[in-house]
C-alpha cells in the first residue's frame, strides 16, 4: 500500500518534470522561431537598405565624370573644333587637360558618327571602339551611361551630344557631334569604389548564381548593362552584417536554462521546505507519529516551532490520558475499595450483630455463651482494625504523620514481636513459626520509629500467616555495616503473588483479584501503609514471590545507633503486680454506654465508681471529693475537654493519679497523652485485662517510688 502510494507520488513528479521541461522546451522553440523571423526581417530591411546605398555610392562614383562630360559638351569650342578639326586646338585644351578628367579615354564624333579625335592613358590601346549603336541612341538621350567589354576589360563610357554652349538644355536641339568619355574598372576603380560602399566588390560572372550566404552578409548586385541595354556584367557588392542575433539566440538558450534551473530548484526547495513539512503535519494530524514529530522539528524555521508545538502537545495529551487513567484507576480502586470496606465491615458486624441476638436467648448453655462471646469480641477486634487502617492510612495522605526516631533494641523488639504473634497462628494451620539467625548480633540501639517499624513487621507477618496454610513463616533481619542498612526479611511457603500482581500490591486499596484472597480478610491497606512507613523510616521495601511457592517480603532502614545515653530500664527489678482492689475511682464519662462497660469492668475488682459527664463535674468532683484514687480521664468531653480538666486537677491534687482514655489510638495522640502528664492511657474499644494491668502497674508504680 505504501510502496504504491510511494510509487504514485513519483510518478506525479515524474509526470511534472517532464510537464515543466516541455513547456520550456516550447518556449524556447517559439521564441527562438521569433528571434529568427526578427533576424530575417531586420536583415532583409538592411539588405534592401544596402541594396539603395550601394546604388546611390556607384552612380556617385561615377559624379566626376558625368559633369565633366556635361562641362565639356556644351561648349562652343567644341563645336567649332568639329568642324574645323583643329588638332592644335584640340591639343591644347583636351589633351592637355585629359588626366584632370579622371579617365582612360577621351574620343570626339562628328554628327556623321566618325571619329574626329581620340586620347587615351598609355596602357589603353584600343581605339574608337564606340558602336554607332550607342551614338544613335545618344542622339536621342544627349547623355548615356553603359559599359562594354573591350580587350583591355570591361570600361564604363559616359556619352554626351556636342552643343553651343547657349543650346537649352533638353531642348532636342541637333548635336554638332559626341563626346565619349571612358575608364578601365580596374582595381584603382574598385578599391575606390569599396573604400566608398565599405564593401567587397567582384564581377559575377553571368553563369555563377551567387550562392545563398546566409545572414552573417548583406549584398547587392548591380547589372552593368551596355548601350543597347543588355548585360556585359555583373557588379557583385558585399559587406558584412552587424547584425548578430546568434548571440540572442545563446542569451536566450541561457535564460531559458537559467529559468529551468530556477524553476526545477524552486520546486526541490519548495517541496523540502514547504511540501515536506506540510505533508509531516498532514502525517501528524492524521496519524500522530512521534517519528513525524521529530521529523519536523528538526526542520528550520516556523516549521520546527510547529514541531515543538506538536510535541508539547503530544506531550501533555499524554500526560492528560495517564492522569484520566490514573483518576479512572483510582475511581475503580476506590469503588472497589468501597465494595471491600463494606464486606469487611458487614463480615464482623453480621458476627456481632448475629452473635448478640443468639445470647439473648435465655435457654443458651454457659459453653455456647463463651463460644458466641469470643466470636463478639474477636469481630469487634476486627473492626476496630479496619478503622484504624482506615485513619492511618489518611493521615498518611495528608502528610499528618512524623516518625519519632528513639533508639530501639532490635533483637527485643523482634523478640517481643514474635511472642504476640506466636499465638495468633490459628491451630488448623500447619505452620512453623520461628526467628531467622542475623549475621551480626545487634547489641547497640538503632535510631528508628518502633512503632512503625513494629507495625510494618507486624503487617507482613500477619499477611504471611494469613496466606500460608502449610510450611513456615519466617522473619528475621541482617546487618549490611558497609552499606549502612539493616535489611528485614519475612518469609513464607503461602500461596504466592503471581508476577503481574507484584507491582501493585503495595498500591492504595489493592488487593490481588483472586477468588482465594477475596475469601480471606482484608482491605488491601497494609502493604501499602507498610510501604509508607519503611519510606518515612528512610529505606524501601521489596517482594520477591512465585505463585504457588511462597514469598519473600525485604525492607531496610538506615543502620544509625543511638548515641544517646539513657538510663536502662531493665535493671529496675520485673515486679510481679498485685491485683490492685477496693480503689475509689471516679469515671469521666459522657457516653453512657461507654461508662457502663467501664464500670462493669472495674466493680469486678471491687472498686467504687464515681461519674462525672462533662471536663468540668471531673474538676468539681475531684475537688469535693478527697477519697477519689484515681480517675479515667476521656479527652473527648463537652464543656470542658480532657487536656483542660486535667490541668486543673494537677494544679488543685498534684498527687491525683490521672489516666486518660481515648477513642484515638494513633501514636500522635498517646504522645500528647503522656507529654501532657496523665499517668497512663487506655484505648477503646476498652480491653479489660489492660485496664486491670494498667491499673496495677499505676498503683505499684506509685507506691515505690
Ligand atoms: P490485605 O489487607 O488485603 O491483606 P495488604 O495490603 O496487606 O492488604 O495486601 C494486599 C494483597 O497482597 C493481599 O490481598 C494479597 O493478595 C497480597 N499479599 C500480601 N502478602 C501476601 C503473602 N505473604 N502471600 C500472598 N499474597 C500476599
Amino acid at each position: 500500500m505504501r510502496l504504491t502510494l510511494k510509487l504514485t507520488t513519483y510518478f506525479k513528479m515524474l509526470l511534472l518534470i517532464i510537464g515543466i521541461c516541455s513547456l520550456f522546451l516550447l518556449l524556447f522553440l517559439s521564441l527562438y522561431l521569433y528571434v529568427g523571423q526578427q533576424e530575417k526581417d531586420v536583415f532583409k530591411v538592411n539588405s534592401n537598405q544596402y541594396k539603395t546605398e550601394v546604388s546611390k555610392l556607384f552612380d556617385f562614383n561615377s559624379k566626376t565624370q558625368v559633369v565633366t562630360i556635361n562641362d565639356l559638351t556644351y561648349w562652343d569650342s567644341l563645336v567649332k573644333f568639329t568642324k574645323t578639326k583643329d588638332t592644335v586646338w584640340y591639343n591644347t585644351h583636351i589633351v592637355n587637360e585629359f588626366p584632370t578628367y579622371e579617365v582612360d579615354y577621351i574620343a570626339i564624333y562628328g554628327l556623321d558618327k566618325k571619329n574626329i579625335a581620340h586620347t587615351s592613358n598609355p596602357n589603353f590601346k584600343s581605339n574608337n571602339f564606340i558602336p554607332v549603336q550607342a551614338m544613335m541612341h545618344l542622339y536621342k538621350k544627349k547623355f548615356s551611361k553603359f559599359y562594354m567589354r573591350i580587350p583591355e576589360g570591361v570600361v564604363e563610357v559616359f556619352g554626351g551630344t556636342i552643343h553651343a554652349s547657349n543650346d537649352p538644355k533638353k531642348v532636342k536641339s541637333k548635336p554638332a557631334g559626341y563626346m565619349f568619355m571612358a575608364r578601365i574598372l580596374n582595381q584603382k576603380y574598385f578599391k575606390n569604389l569599396e573604400d566608398m560602399c565599405s564593401s567587397k566588390i567582384k564581377f559575377l560572372d553571368k553563369k555563377v548564381i551567387p550562392h545563398n550566404i546566409g545572414n552573417k552578409k548583406v549584398t547587392s548586385i548591380i547589372e552593368l548593362r551596355d548601350a543597347d541595354n543588355l548585360v556585359v556584367t555583373k557588379l557583385f557588392f558585399e559587406r558584412p552584417s552587424h547584425l548578430n542575433f546568434e548571440k540572442t539566440k545563446e542569451l536566450l538558450l541561457i535564460i531559458v536554462i537559467a529559468t529551468l534551473i530556477s524553476l526545477i530548484s524552486a520546486i526541490h526547495y519548495f517541496r523540502k521546505w514547504v511540501y515536506k513539512p506540510l505533508k509531516l503535519v498532514t502525517t501528524i494530524l492524521e496519524s500522530d507519529r512521534e517519528i513525524s514529530i521529530y521529523q519536523l522539528k528538526k526542520e528550520p524555521g516556523e516549521f520546527g516551532y510547529i514541531g515543538n508545538l506538536f510535541e508539547d502537545h503530544r506531550k501533555n495529551r499524554s500526560q492528560l490520558e495517564k492522569s484520566k487513567e490514573k483518576a479512572e484507576e483510582s475511581d475503580k480502586l476506590k469503588s472497589t475499595f468501597l465494595a471491600n470496606l463494606s464486606h469487611e465491615i458487614r463480615t464482623p458486624m453480621n458476627a456481632i450483630i448475629g452473635f448478640s441476638d443468639l445470647l439473648l436467648d435465655e435457654k443458651l448453655s454457659d459453653e455456647f455463651k463463651k463460644k458466641y462471646l469470643k466470636i463478639i469480641n474477636s469481630s469487634g477486634k476486627s473492626l476496630v482494625s479496619i478503622i484504624e487502617d482506615l485513619i492511618e492510612m489518611s493521615k498518611i495522605e495528608a502528610k499528618q504523620i512524623a516518625p519519632k526516631f528513639k533508639g530501639v533494641n532490635i533483637e527485643k523488639c523482634l523478640n517481643e514481636l514474635f511472642n504476640t504473634l506466636k499465638v495468633t497462628i490459628p491451630d488448623d494451620k500447619n505452620i512453623r513459626f520461628y526467628q531467622q539467625e542475623s549475621n551480626f548480633k545487634l547489641t547497640n540501639d538503632i535510631l528508628t520509629d518502633e512503632i512503625k517499624l513494629k507495625q510494618v513487621i507486624i503487617n507482613l507477618l500477619t499477611n504471611a500467616i494469613k496466606f500460608t496454610e502449610n510450611g513456615h513463616v519466617a522473619f528475621g533481619y541482617s546487618v549490611f555495616s558497609d552499606q549502612k542498612f539493616l535489611e528485614f526479611r519475612v518469609e513464607d511457603t503461602g500461596i504466592g503473588i503471581v508476577k503481574k500482581d507484584l507491582n501493585v500490591i503495595f498500591d492504595r486499596f489493592r488487593r490481588v483479584e483472586d477468588d482465594y484472597s477475596i475469601s480471606l480478610s482484608g482491605l488491601g491497606l497494609g502493604l501499602s501503609i507498610s510501604k509508607a512507613y519503611v519510606e518515612m523510616l528512610g529505606g524501601e521495601i521489596t517482594v520477591e514471590s512465585v505463585f504457588g511457592g511462597g514469598s519473600v517480603f525485604k525492607f531496610t532502614i538506615p543502620l544509625r545507633y543511638d548515641v544517646t545515653v539513657h538510663e536502662d530500664d531493665e535493671s529496675l527489678p520485673i515486679m510481679a503486680f498485685n491485683d490492685t482492689e477496693g480503689k475509689t475511682i471516679l469515671v469521666a464519662e459522657d457516653d453512657n454506654i461507654n461508662f457502663l462497660l467501664l464500670k462493669t469492668i472495674l466493680q469486678k475488682k471491687k472498686h467504687t465508681v464515681l461519674r462525672a459527664k462533662n471536663g468540668q463535674e471531673v474538676v468539681d468532683i475531684n475537688a469535693s471529693n478527697p477519697n477519689i484514687d484515681l480517675i479515667f480521664m476521656d479527652i473527648k468531653m463537652p464543656v470542658m475537654d480532657g487536656y483542660e480538666a486535667f490541668e486543673i486537677i494537677k494544679k488543685e491534687t498534684p498527687e491525683r493519679i490521672v489516666i486518660a482514655q481515648t477513642a484515638h489510638s494513633s501514636a500522635e495522640v498517646k504522645e500528647r497523652i503522656l507529654k501532657a502528664g496523665f499517668s497512663g492511657y487506655i484505648t477503646k474499644p476498652l480491653d479489660k485485662e489492660k485496664i486491670f494491668e494498667l491499673i496495677n502497674k499505676t498503683f505499684q508504680n506509685n507506691v515505690i517510688s
